[in-house]
């Protein structure tokens, strides 16, 4: 059970008619129509978290992610930006790219990020969630392409260890997945979930059998990194649990080289490795946290400048439609360079191509193609 505070709207939302509701800019009136027409996500945040970012010495800029703002109402972007629904192969499972299957597993968090790319479902009863896992697992059985799945959603975590295990039991047997990834922000919301003997003998079972127990932290910003998440950490590390991490570059948040090079050598001084740094999606309601082009790659080159070799295992990466494009640079004659880390189709892997780059650009979209 986590325990969260209390949504800012005098009746819950989404349940409420109308209410109050508290924004960073203020507080004003809202309707449950107007809630549900602009897609805005559910206030949640645990008291944990409240906690420790109030106390961080950065809750000027972590307010951010959990404190909803009157910006959400904008209705620039779309809710699906990276084509989910067109890579579902079977309800709940996604399959864009030939090794990875990516499992929606439930649409709840512990805390509700404001910038979330899936807000469509999150904090949501949504249908996109895995219903049926023998399913899925007939599928990955069927696709020997397919060496390691992410569980996702929302958060793998708000689950029962009991309901994990359920899930790992249908995944185990498929003797060609080699690793069983979970992407998690609860290791920032909420770490003592991660104190829970259960879930150490659910990445035992994971590791006895062979593959690879791997969590994907998602830590923005070193003001969130707690001592009680590096001791949860270093507990699972020590089960043989890989540890990764990914960031969205944030406006207001983390649009600071000096921050995200701090927060990048934190993760590996704990033993966590930093493999993405996000350009923030045109998500409608959270365009406002999109960074410029020009100055994500001014911030990823002065986070390089800062770290030191073996810290430099970061690609700030678009995660676009067409597939995973790293950013590589801006050159002189103001074309931004570019190339396919992740694609549908292998051939174009690695190629790199280039687009002019108009100012204010925050995503390929934005630029023309010559
Ligand atoms: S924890 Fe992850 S899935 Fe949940 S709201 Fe935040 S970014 Fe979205």
């Amino acid at each position: 059970m986590i325990d969260a505070d209390r949504p800012p709207l005098a009746k819950s939302h989404p349940h409420a008619q109308a209410g109050l509701m508290n924004f960073i800019e203020g507080t004003r009136a809202v309707t449950e129509d107007e809630l549900r027409a602009n897609s805005i996500t559910r206030y949640q945040v645990t008291k944990f978290y409240r906690k420790h970012i109030t106390n961080s010495g950065y809750y000027d800029q972590l307010k951010h992610i959990v404190e909803p703002s009157a910006k959400e109402f904008e209705g620039r972007g779309d809710l699906d930006t990276s084509g989910e629904h067109d890579n579902t192969v079977v309800p709940g499972l996604q399959h864009k790219y030939a090794q990875t299957g990516l499992l929606l597993v439930t649409d709840r968090c512990a805390s509700y990020c404001r910038f979330c790319f899936r807000k469509r479902l999150v904090g949501k009863d949504s249908d996109e969630i895995a219903p049926n896992y023998s399913r899925i697992a007939e599928y990955i059985s069927l696709h020997p392409e397919m060496t390691n799945v992410l569980l996702s959603g929302g958060d793998p975590f708000v689950l029962s260890s009991f309901k994990l295990e359920e899930i790992v039991d249908h995944l185990l047997p498929i003797s060609h997945l080699n690793s069983i990834r979970f992407g998690t922000k609860m290791i920032a919301f909420a770490p003592k979930r991660f104190e829970d003997p259960s879930l150490a003998a659910l990445f035992r079972r994971i590791i006895e059998s062979g593959k690879v127990a791997a969590i994907v932290t998602h830590f923005d910003h070193i003001g969130e990194i707690s001592v009680d998440a590096e001791r949860s950490i270093r507990s699972l590390r020590s089960l043989g649990v890989q540890f990764f991490n990914q960031s969205v570059l944030l406006a207001k948040i983390n649009d600071d080289a000096k921050i995200l090079a701090e927060t990048f050598a934190k993760c590996h001084q704990i033993g966590v490795r930093p493999y993405y740094l996000f350009q923030g999606r045109p998500v409608r309601g959270a365009s406002h946290f999109q960074v410029p082009l020009r100055r994500g790659v001014e911030i990823s080159r002065g986070i390089n400048q800062r770290l030191n070799g073996i810290q430099k295992t970061f690609k700030y990466i678009m995660s676009h439609y067409t597939g995973k494009i790293e950013i590589l640079d801006l050159g002189a004659e103001a074309r931004v360079y570019m190339r396919y880390h992740q694609n549908r189709y292998p051939e174009k892997i690695g190629t790199i191509f280039s687009r002019p780059y108009v100012e204010g650009a925050c995503w390929l979209d934005d630029l023309p193609e010559q």
